[in-house]
């Protein structure tokens, strides 16, 4: 391989260009990436950027000493086999990496509409929350309660609008979610309510209810960026599909972070992890695999969130068939722990309880079994159960 592009100048991006770089790799490297900044950190934007404790991001990176061809405000807009098609021509390679993210999913209307995605983003919203604006935040998922924090915290007038039952449904279920229904106090949480479209002044509510607002953010999840290789030769499904060693469909492609789809040997399924840690951490394996040596990607997935005062931590990957159980009351700090039925911990979710979380990670890797009894009493540690 001399010549590796890399679509997408994100986190993934740039992690898999130090990896190359870490692992010897002295070919030619082209970073392609969409936005006109230098690469930053995402997380931030919805908790010190939106706070105004900070007005930037940038990963500490030195694309310069890494010699890396940086092309800032270049998007890739189609790829065949050895060629990717850009906004300023075309590009060959011998090696490729897919690191495009994911675009926020926006809904219907005309009316003005904040998604948060960028730092643009943040620094457009952030100077709308201000003392008294009414504020619209749709979707009480990781993002619009984030949001609705941020926005509360600056003395905004918050509505936030969830179409499921409970915030947080769609990640972590309805019963968990509904403990954290008691956080959005002084907030109108609107449960089990449909938006119909966005309109001058605010948002039209399914049944014709008009909800008045001076700012809408819309949170209601993401789309792998993919679009671009709609007419490729290259799997996709829910994203770029790899198998365990992000190796795509497509020889000498390799895709990593929001956008690809692995396959997971530890839980037997493809995952797609729209999350920080991922993105720090595959591209070692991409990277390794573009030079042809053997690596496979299986974390136990990793995320978390700050909202409301609290610091959510997940680990793991569950599903509907596992066994919840609690540690700890709704009112203090808690975790939850998904059971299999073979009783091994599938995942964990703790609140304000990071030790939880560390172990939990830990338990999940080894595949240890645990006692269900003990596991109720948030006092023993749960490397003890
Ligand atoms: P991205 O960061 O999306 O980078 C992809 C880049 O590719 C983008 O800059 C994009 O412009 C560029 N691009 C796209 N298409 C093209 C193209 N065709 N050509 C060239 N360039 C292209 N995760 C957590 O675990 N905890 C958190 O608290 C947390 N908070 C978050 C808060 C916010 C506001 C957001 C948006 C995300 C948050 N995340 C969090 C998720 C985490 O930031 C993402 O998982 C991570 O950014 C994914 O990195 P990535 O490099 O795969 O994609």
């Amino acid at each position: 391989v001399n010549h590796v592009v890399v679509v997408g100048a994100g986190l993934a991006g740039v992690r898999t260009v130090e990896a190359l770089r870490g692992r010897g790799f002295d070919g030619r490297i082209t970073l392609l990436g969409q936005e006109r900044h230098r690469p930053y950190d995402r997380p931030p934007l919805s908790k010190a950027v939106l706070k105004g404790d900070a007005d930037t991001s940038f990963i500490d990176t030195d694309l310069d000493a890494l010699q890396i061809d940086f092309r800032p405000g270049v998007a890739a807009t189609s790829l065949r086999a050895g060629v990717v098609e850009t906004t300023e021509g075309e590009l060959p390679y011998d090696g490729l990496v897919i690191a495009t993210g994911a675009d926020p999913i926006r809904l219907p209307g005309d009316g003005p509409q904040h998604v948060l995605r960028t730092l643009d983003d943040a620094h457009e919203l952030r100077v709308m929350l201000v003392p008294g604006a009414r504020v619209t935040v749709i979707g009480a998922g990781w993002i619009g309660a984030e949001v609705a924090t941020a926005a509360r915290r600056a003395g905004c007038a918050v509505t936030v609008i969830e179409a499921a039952q409970t915030p947080l449904a769609a990640a972590v279920g309805t019963e968990l979610g509904g403990r954290t229904i008691p956080w959005y106090e002084g907030i109108d949480l609107r449960l089990g309510t449909m938006v119909e479209s966005v309109e001058e002044g605010g948002v039209r509510l399914v049944g014709g209810e008009f909800v008045e607002s001076h700012v809408v953010v819309t949170g209601i999840g993401v789309r792998p960026a993919v679009e671009w290789l709609a007419n490729a030769d290259i799997d996709l499904h829910n994203g770029v599909v790899t198998d365990e060693h992000l190796r795509t469909s497509l020889p000498g492609v390799v895709a990593v972070g929001d956008c690809a789809a692995w396959w997971s040997r530890r839980w037997g399924t493809r995952l797609r992890v729209e999350h920080w840690d991922t993105a720090l951490n595959a591209p070692d394996v991409a990277a390794a695999t573009l030079m042809g040596e053997e690596a496979v990607y299986d974390p136990v997935p990793y995320f978390w969130s700050e909202q409301f005062g609290h610091m959510l931590q997940y680990a793991g990957h569950h599903t509907e068939a596992d066994r919840l159980v609690y540690r700890g009351e709704p009112e203090g700090k808690w975790s939850a722990v998904w059971l299999t039925d073979g009783d091994t911990l599938a995942a964990v979710l703790a609140v304000d309880r990071p030790r939880d979380l560390v172990q939990g990670r830990r338990i999940i890797e080894a595949g240890h079994r645990l006692d269900a009894e003990r596991l109720v009493d948030p006092q023993v540690p749960l490397r003890d159960c």
